[in-house]
């Protein structure tokens, strides 16, 4: 999975903007700018409880194009004192999508010689520096920390266990004589049961009891861990959104090419892979890295979004905008906060808006000392 997607001469996201109505799938900073405005609701409000520190890192996993974080910064221009205290990090593995991202973000290089032999990149849109790193653990630590990751984890390579006579085996992908791809069940115990054997032990016997097959993301653990730990060392807090389970997840890889489901084996880097998100873990991992942090949620994206102010906003900007940027906005709105199909939906039928305002979640990590953060309260 982690080759499908980032291997660096084929991977999936490595050599092509995947996003948007021409590309693979839609995210929802795409769908809606509202989107980046509410997260930016949301860094505002954790950058007050943190006391308003001047000197902030604002880190973003997987930002796409970036649009999370334009309509962030643009949201937030006029709130100096916050918007001067940014320091934009961005962790992305594919150079193309590095470039997009230096784009939408309408980064200028300087030359700044005179401090340092490097060049200093600024976002035009809020005076914002921004730096791009390939791991979280690249980027430097020392300052107070806010970490957002929108549809990041759900790219982390999984491991699937299937329950047999023999007990619990991993799928593993083998070439087949015609030479294609085909899953075929390990013989003895792989490194990922260690794994296995550690989700078990933060799951109830029933939980398990009723399951045949078992997915584990041991990346989406390490990770949770650094987050865990950079926001115990540094202060501040980390909100992950995705789509998954507040508790074990048994068989949710996909593959996804041109908006359609396809074959997971298929013309592999072609199409995206992804997995349901097991929050539960999450929760555990990070509790497990640190004892300074707090785990809140998940909530659903609806309540996230709509508990910092979504309905306000939609509200102004249909006062100031054209028939066709209403419809825009209200099918966005439908698509980021409602469950299933758009109930005023006057056009086409198989272009009605379904809403993903519950399917997605949302989960905080927050140093303790920053108490409890909104919404989650
Ligand atoms: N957050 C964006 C994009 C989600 S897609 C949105 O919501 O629109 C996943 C993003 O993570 C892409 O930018 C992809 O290139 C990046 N990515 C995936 N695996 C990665 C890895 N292992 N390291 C760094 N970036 C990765």
């Amino acid at each position: 999975m982690e080759e499908v997607l980032t291997n660096p001469r084929a991977g999936f996201y490595i050599n092509r903007d995947v996003f948007g109505a021409e590309g693979d799938f839609i995210t929802s900073p795409e769908v809606s700018q509202m989107f980046g405005e509410m997260i930016g609701v949301w860094v505002m409000c954790l950058w007050e409880q943190m006391g308003q520190p001047q000197r902030v890192n604002l880190i973003e996993l997987g930002p796409g194009r970036g649009t999370l974080v334009a309509d962030l910064l643009r949201g937030a221009s006029k709130f100096k004192k916050f918007i001067e205290s940014l320091h934009v990090h961005l962790v992305e593995c594919s150079p193309t999508l590095q470039k997009l991202q230096h784009q939408n973000l309408k980064c200028i290089d300087q030359d700044n010689a005179a401090e340092s032999a490097e060049r200093r990149t600024v976002s035009s849109l809020a005076g914002t520096p921004v730096s791009w790193h390939a791991t979280l653990e690249q980027v430097p630590s020392g300052s107070p920390t806010i970490i957002i990751a929108h549809e990041f984890f759900d790219a982390l390579p999984i491991h699937q266990f299937q329950k047999v006579s023999r007990g619990w085996c991993e799928k593993m992908v083998d070439v087949a004589e015609d030479s294609l791809f085909r899953f075929v069940l390990s013989s003895q115990p792989t490194p990922a049961t260690l794994y296995l054997l550690k989700r078990f032990k933060w799951a109830a016997n029933e939980e398990i009891a009723k399951l045949s097959q078992i997915e584990v993301c041991p990346k989406a653990m390490e990770l949770t861990q650094t987050i865990a730990k950079r926001i115990s060392s540094d202060g501040g807090g980390a909100l992950i959104i995705d789509y998954g389970l507040n508790g074990v997840v048994s068989d949710s890889l996909q593959a996804i090419r041109k908006h359609k489901f396809v074959d997971i084996l298929d013309n592999p880097g072609s199409a995206d892979l992804s997995a349901y998100v097991d929050f539960a873990s999450i929760r555990h991992s990070a509790e497990e890295a640190s004892g300074d942090v707090s785990v809140h949620g998940p909530i659903t994206q609806s309540q996230l979004i709509g508990s910092l102010g979504i309905n306000f906003r939609v509200e102004t900007l249909l006062q100031n905008c054209s028939d066709e940027q209403a419809d825009s906005l209200k099918s966005g709105y439908w698509r980021l906060v409602g469950d299933g199909e758009a109930p005023f939906w006057e056009g086409p039928d198989d272009s009605v808006p379904i809403g993903m305002g519950t399917r997605y979640l949302a989960m905080a990590i927050v140093n303790k000392k920053q108490g409890v953060p909104v919404p989650f309260q």
